[in-house]
Parts: structure tokens; C-alpha cells; sequence
């Protein structure tokens, strides 16, 4: 028989690092609890006959979330033989709740104190000999991070296999009244008979339907309960929690040494400014700025280009040489065919000197030449130059696969579907890679050094005032990677409010596919571009907490408030390499979407915007009269209020529904052949493209997320309200940015202020 182990703790405990290291196995390490939701196996590595199974982080193993229901399920059904309880040193007051617990299952148990060098930076000590006789199993200390006491660790396993002593015990009226119901409980569950005495103790019935007991045998067992509730005046799991509180702050008092002397550690200084109550969030916002000032630099946006014109455009110059000498000469190469053009069409013979202007789409002048019958005689000998003797010249992906596909007599259509649907859409998107790239990474630094944690911890704060509890942060930013795992990660919320509220608004958040979007409208057309980035997250901040004001007004849900359990893990410098792992996986994610899901949008995209309907036949057309022309045309009006009735703004949005990254592709084959943030600065100014931006953020997310949503609220009918929700919450503050621009953030806030004001007013007596 295979040995199983299982690996049980709190959320940040470390499980999945120790798991990682035990099996060797590749897992992303994350700093909020409900990161791991699924249970993850593997071998060990010097033993491939020892299975481990990193269990999601629990606080306790009353079966509240779901996380709680997998861990105790596991433990009532999968019977591992070894339960290795790991527990962060520093916060074992806490730990010790679910160690009680988990020793009742009577299973061969060892506590695994972890975080060690945290603790002894901070100057404390615990006294193990103590701490594993009052437990009465092996206790070992260990530093996942720093690879120490692993040794000791698989040593003190292979000891424990057969050892299941447990000195925990209850006071004797509760022993009394265990002792009483274990008789009925040990035919049936031979191992697990203590667990399951005192869950019928606490009058989980669940547990007496489990072990089928007769209605008999019940009835005495609710007089053994009834008995002791008497004697304590308190409800039978009341008895229960308030003793194992008792025996936690008991056994916490005997082993932990801590020097009362000690310093202020680091982390506790770097706290005291980051969650300062007035420094924390302008703080916040100077870090987002940071982050979205290297993002969208000047770094990042060369070598978006270069990805878009260059790698998948027409082609680039080796190291840059020559390019800018070649610009130059193509520029006034284009110049020259400007005055040929003038002159042959006006000129009698006798013409000197023509003023020529040049004009944009708009009729706007964009460039005057002083041009005389030299200049023309000039022009007609000047050539289109040769990029070949400006630099070595690279052909870009279009390019070249235009050319290779002229050589073998392709058809004209399927060269343009290649080149201008598929290269270009999925150019577009890839083409975001430098930003993407850089706004991960920030991102992962923060996560892995605690800063993501504090964020949580001040949003709770500021959330708590309007109904939310911090823990619908957490879905919030995990939903800054993708509102897919963001709005499962809602399952950690029990109150039905909150829940709702939550997967409601999870998707407001611009997650990574929206990257794109925001990158490119706000280099496009504002000259401070990362303010009016952060000023996006903000407005998803705003309208979260508006939407909280919102959903106040629904009596019929129930408004648990659950307390708020988050640790702040101390300070650490960055893992560079559970970064580079975070990073690579979010990347990979990132193309191999842009490789499938938009490639086939932006054939379905090219095929529609390239046929039309003529006389009930299908046939190649303009890109005005396509199919997609028509249905875009037809819906257009209902944006006009917003600044953007253009239809192909609209397809664009539309599109984004099967994947949000879509909107930029997609608008890049509709705008074919120009470059794009040219050729929207036309048609849209800065209030009509920042409206377009907020509608996209806000409005119903991708197919993926929408059916999430729908799975995890359980319930067609709210489903289809957030969904309607959403649409219309977009709509209302994308017309207000188109209106008011910037001023919408002061409008949003004073809302705000006012709405929770009334709100406190109605529920004063
Ligand atoms: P899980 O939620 O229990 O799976 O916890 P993780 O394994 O994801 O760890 C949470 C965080 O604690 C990660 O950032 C780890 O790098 C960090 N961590 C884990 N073990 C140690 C340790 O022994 N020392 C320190 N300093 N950090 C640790
Ligand atoms: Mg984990």
C-alpha cells in the first residue's frame, strides 16, 4: 500500500512551498488564502511510493466554505495515514484551533512549525518538548523558504507512521458525555469514532446520517447532549469551540517565549506608513502609478511597436540602423510624388511655384511645401528608396508570408485573410506583450514580497463602511490576472450579499485581456497617460462600492457579517524565481489565447467584415456594405449617447464578448491597413475613447467569466440580473465620462458619500 500524506494548515501557512520542495512539482505560490482551491498531488521525490496532497488552507474544520468542506472531507473519506499540520511559527495562537481539530481525527499527526527565520528575527522562541507533550505528536521546525529541518522533517515521518497518541482532552462533564456517545459512533467508524462523537456532540447530523444511526440511538444521544448544554447553560458547540479556545490560549501561554524587550521588526515599521489610515491609500495610488508608469513607458511602448509594425508588420531594421535615415528619405520621397502630382495636373507649362498643402482625413492641413519647377524637375528623378542600402532590413511576419503566399498562386482572398485577418489581429494583441510583461511582473513582486496582502488588508477598511468585508477584495484582485479564478475565489464568502455583491462586481476590475485596451487608448490620447490609467482602476473601485450601495436595498438576502481573518505575512524580499514561475505561467496564458481564441475571432471578424448580402448570395465586398457593417450599423445608434456611434466601435466592443483582448484585434482588421492609433484618433476625441474604455471595463465580461458567474451564484435568475446589471451600470458611467471626463471621479465620490449617509440615516432607531 502506497503511504498517503496530507498537508493541512492555514491559508500562507507555506503548504504549497513545502509541497513544492517535498515533490519537486511546479505550483504558483500565492499570499491570498483561497489561492488553492483544488486539492494538488504528487510523489515524493526521494520516495515515488509516497503520495502528498496539498490541501486548500483552512482556519477551522467547520464546514463553512468550501474550502472547509474539501479539507474535512478529505480527512473523513481518504484516510491518509500522515497529517502533517504545517503551522506559521508566528501566528500559532491562530494555527493551534484547526491543530485541535485535526488531532481528534486520532490520524498519526506531525506539527510542522514553519517560518522559522521569521520567528527568530522577531525574537521569539518556542519550546517544542512542551508544545509535543501537550499535543502528546511530534513537533519538528522548519524554514520552507530556507530548505532547513527538511531532513529532520522526513525522519520524524517515517517515526510517526504508527503513532497516534493525542493528550488533548476536554473538561470531564464533556469527556463524560463523548465517552457516551462514542459507543454509538465506534461500531460504525472504527478510526474516526472520537471525530464523529463530538460532531454528533455538536449536533452535526450530517455525521449521524453519515454513520446511519437509528432514530433511537438518536434520541438518547440529544438527551446526553441535552444534559450537558444544562450543565454548561450554552449550546453544545459553543461547549465545544469555548474549550478548544481555552485549551489553544492554555498551550500557547506554556511554549511560547517571547522577548518582551525586542525591537520593532522591520515589517512592523514598514506597516506603520503603508497602513497608516491616511498615508495608506495615497500610497496605493503612488505604487499603481509606478507600476503603469514603467508599463506604458517609453520602453514598452518602442517595443510594442516593434512587435506590431515590426515582427509582425512589414519588417524592421537590424539594430535600428538606418531606419531613421530611411524614414527620412521615404518621407521626402512621398513629399516629391505630392509635388509630381500638383504639377502634373496643374501646371499649363509655365508654372514657377505652387504652395501645396497637405491634408489629413479630416480636411485638416497637416503640412505646407514652397515647392518650384526645380523641385519638380527634382522629384521626377527621385525613386522610392532602397531599404536594402540603409541597414540590413529584416521582412516582418506579414511580409513575408504575403510574399511566400504570392509565390504559390494562393488566391488574393486567402492571402488577404492571412495577412490582414489573422497576422493582424493577432499581431495587435501580442503586440501589448512588453506592457503585459511588465505589469505581471510588478505585480508578482508586490504578491511575493506581502505588499498585495496590506492592499487587501486598508481596502478592508475602507470596504467594511459600505457592507463589504475585506475578503471580497481578494476575488477583486485576483481578478486584476483573470475574472475567471477571481470569481471563484467568491466561494470564500458565505454571507449571500456579500457573495452576490461580490461576483458582481468582481469583473469590474480591468483584468489582463482589458490590458490591451486601456494601453492603447491612453497613449493615444492622453498626454499623461498613466493618470488616466490609474484613473480607471479607480473608477472600478468607485463603482464597485457603488454597486455595494446599490445592492443594500436587497432585503431578501441574507447580511451575515463574517469577521475578516487575514494575516499580514512579514516583509520578504522577493523569490525571484516563484516570480519568474508566476510570470511565465500568466505569459504563456496570455499567447496561447492570442493564439487560439483571437486568431479564430479575427477570421469569424475578417470573413464578416469582408462578404455582404446581395440578392440572398454571398459575395465578397467593401467593408461598408459587409454583414458585419450592416448588424454593427443597426446597433451603432445605442452608442451614439456615449461619443462613439461609429459601428465600428461598436462590433469592436461586441466582439469583446468572446474575449476582451478582441476589441483591439478586432479593430485593427476593421481599420485595415492603417495604424491604428492614428486612424481612431480621427474619429474619436479624448471624453468619446475614454468613455469607449470604461463602457469595455465595465460591461459584461468574456463568455468565460459570464458562464463563471452564472455557475457560482447558482441561480439563472441572479445571473441574468448581474449580467443586465453590468450592462446597464456600463452604459451609465460611460455616458457620464463622455460627458465630464475626469470630473466623473469627484461625481462618483460625492454619490457616494451621500448615498451611505442616507443609508446610516435609515438605519438609525
Ligand atoms: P500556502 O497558502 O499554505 O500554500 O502558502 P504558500 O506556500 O503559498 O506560502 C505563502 C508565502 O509564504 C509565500 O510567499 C512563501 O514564499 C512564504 N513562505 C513559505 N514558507 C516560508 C518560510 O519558511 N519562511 C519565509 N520567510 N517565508 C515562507
Ligand atoms: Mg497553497
Amino acid at each position: 500500500m502506497p503511504l498517503k500524506i496530507a498537508l493541512i494548515g492555514n491559508p500562507n501557512s507555506g503548504k504549497t512551498t513545502l509541497f513544492n520542495i517535498l515533490t519537486g512539482s511546479n505550483q504558483t505560490v500565492g499570499n491570498w488564502p483561497g489561492v488553492t482551491v483544488e486539492k494538488k498531488e504528487g510523489r515524493l521525490v526521494d520516495d515515488r511510493s509516497v503520495f502528498i496532497c496539498d490541501l486548500p488552507g483552512v482556519y477551522s474544520l467547520s464546514p463553512y466554505t468550501s474550502e472547509e468542506v474539501i479539507v474535512k472531507q478529505y480527512l473523513e473519506n481518504e484516510c491518509p495515514d500522515i497529517i502533517l499540520n504545517i503551522v506559521d511559527a508566528c501566528s500559532l495562537e491562530r494555527s493551534l484551533y484547526l491543530t485541535t481539530q485535526i488531532l481528534d481525527f486520532r490520524i498519526p499527526t506531525v506539527i510542522v512549525l514553519n517560518m522559522m527565520d521569521i520567528l527568530e528575527k522577531q525574537g521569539k522562541k518556542i519550546d517544542t518538548e512542551i508544545l509535543s507533550d501537550l499535543l502528546g505528536c511530534s513537533v519538528v521546525k522548519i524554514s520552507a523558504a530556507n530548505k532547513t529541518g527538511l531532513q529532520k522533517l522526513k525522519n520524524t515521518i517515517r517515526l510517526t507512521i504508527n503513532n497516534s497518541a493525542v493528550n488533548l482532552k476536554f473538561d470531564t462533564t464533556t469527556e463524560k458525555a463523548l465517552n457516551e456517545i462514542y459507543k454509538y459512533t465506534a461500531a460504525n467508524s472504527a478510526n474516526l469514532a472520537r471525530w464523529y462523537s463530538i460532531k454528533l456532540f455538536e449536533r452535526d447530523f450530517s455525521a449521524a446520517n453519515k454513520l446511519g444511526i437509528k432514530a433511537d440511538a438518536l434520541k438518547k444521544i440529544d438527551s446526553i447532549i441535552n444534559t450537558a448544554e444544562k450543565a454548561f447553560q450554552n449550546s453544545s458547540e459553543n461547549i465545544i469551540a469555548t474549550q478548544r479556545y481555552k485549551m489553544v490560549e492554555f498551550i500557547y501561554n506554556k511554549c511560547v517565549v517571547s522577548n518582551k524587550n525586542r525591537q520593532n521588526t522591520l515589517t512592523d515599521k514598514i506597516d506603520n506608513i503603508v497602513t497608516n489610515k491616511y498615508l495608506a491609500f495615497p500610497i496605493f495610488i503612488c505604487v499603481l502609478f509606478l507600476i503603469y508608469s514603467l508599463a506604458l513607458g517609453s520602453f514598452s511602448q518602442n517595443a510594442s511597436e516593434f512587435i506590431t509594425n515590426g515582427l509582425f508588420g512589414q519588417g524592421w531594421f537590424l539594430f535600428n540602423i538606418g531606419a531613421h535615415e530611411y524614414e527620412r528619405d521615404l518621407n521626402s520621397y512621398t513629399e516629391n510624388t505630392k509635388i509630381i502630382e500638383y504639377f502634373s495636373k496643374n501646371d499649363n507649362g509655365s508654372l514657377k511655384f505652387a504652395n501645396i498643402y497637405i491634408y489629413d482625413q479630416n480636411g485638416k492641413i497637416t503640412k505646407k511645401i514652397a515647392a518650384t519647377r526645380q523641385d519638380y524637375e527634382n522629384a521626377l528623378k527621385s525613386t522610392l528608396p532602397d531599404k536594402s542600402r540603409y541597414g540590413i532590413w529584416i521582412p516582418g511576419l506579414k511580409s513575408s508570408v504575403q510574399n511566400l503566399l504570392s509565390k504559390t498562386n494562393c488566391s488574393d482572398e486567402i492571402n488577404d485573410l492571412i495577412t490582414y485577418g489573422i497576422i493582424s489581429g493577432a499581431g495587435a494583441v501580442v503586440g501589448f506583450l512588453p506592457q503585459i510583461f511588465i505589469l505581471f511582473l510588478c505585480l508578482s513582486v508586490l504578491e511575493s514580497c506581502g505588499y498585495i496582502t496590506r492592499i487587501a488588508f486598508i481596502t478592508d477598511r475602507l470596504f467594511s463602511r459600505f457592507g463589504l468585508t475585506g475578503k471580497s477584495f481578494i476575488p477583486i484582485i485576483v481578478g486584476t490576472g483573470c475574472g475567471v479564478p477571481g470569481v471563484m475565489a467568491s466561494r470564500t464568502i458565505e454571507s449571500g450579499r456579500n457573495k452576490l455583491i461580490t461576483i458582481a462586481t468582481t469583473t469590474f476590475m480591468p483584468c489582463s485581456a482589458k490590458l490591451p485596451l486601456i494601453s492603447l487608448i491612453c497613449s493615444t490620447f492622453f498626454k499623461h497617460r498613466m493618470l488616466a490609467a490609474v484613473s480607471i482602476y479607480i473608477i472600478s473601485i468607485l463603482s464597485i462600492i457603488l454597486t455595494a450601495l446599490i445592492f443594500k436595498n436587497f432585503k431578501y438576502l441574507s447580511a451575515s457579517t463574517s469577521p475578516f481573518i487575514m494575516e499580514m505575512p512579514s516583509y520578504h524580499l522577493p523569490k525571484l524565481s516563484a516570480v519568474l514561475r508566476d510570470v511565465r505561467q500568466k505569459v504563456i496564458s496570455f499567447l496561447t489565447r492570442a493564439g487560439t481564441v483571437i486568431v479564430l475571432a479575427s477570421i469569424l471578424i475578417w470573413l464578416l467584415s469582408n462578404y455582404g448580402i446581395s440578392n440572398n448570395v454571398l459575395v465578397k465586398c467593401e467593408i461598408d456594405n459587409s454583414i458585419l457593417a450592416q448588424i454593427g450599423k443597426h446597433i451603432a445608434p445605442v452608442f451614439k449617447p456615449l461619443g462613439w456611434g461609429d459601428w465600428r466601435f461598436t462590433v469592436s466592443a461586441i466582439s469583446g464578448i468572446i474575449a476582451k483582448e478582441n476589441t483591439v484585434s478586432t479593430l485593427s482588421i476593421l481599420f485595415k491597413g492603417h495604424e491604428l492609433s492614428a486612424v481612431i484618433q480621427e474619429i474619436l476625441n479624448a471624453n468619446s475613447a475614454f468613455s469607449f474604455m470604461v463602457f469595455n471595463v465595465l460591461c459584461v465580461p468574456c463568455i468565460a467569466a459570464v458562464a463563471t458567474i452564472y455557475r457560482e451564484i447558482n441561480s439563472f435568475r441572479y445571473g441574468t440580473l448581474i449580467v443586465c446589471y453590468q450592462c446597464c451600470f456600463a452604459y451609465l458611467i460611460a455616458f457620464a465620462v463622455y460627458k465630464l471626463l475626469f470630473l466623473t471621479l469627484p461625481v462618483m465620490l460625492i454619490i457616494i458619500y451621500y448615498a451611505s449617509k442616507t443609508k446610516k440615516a435609515k438605519h438609525a432607531p
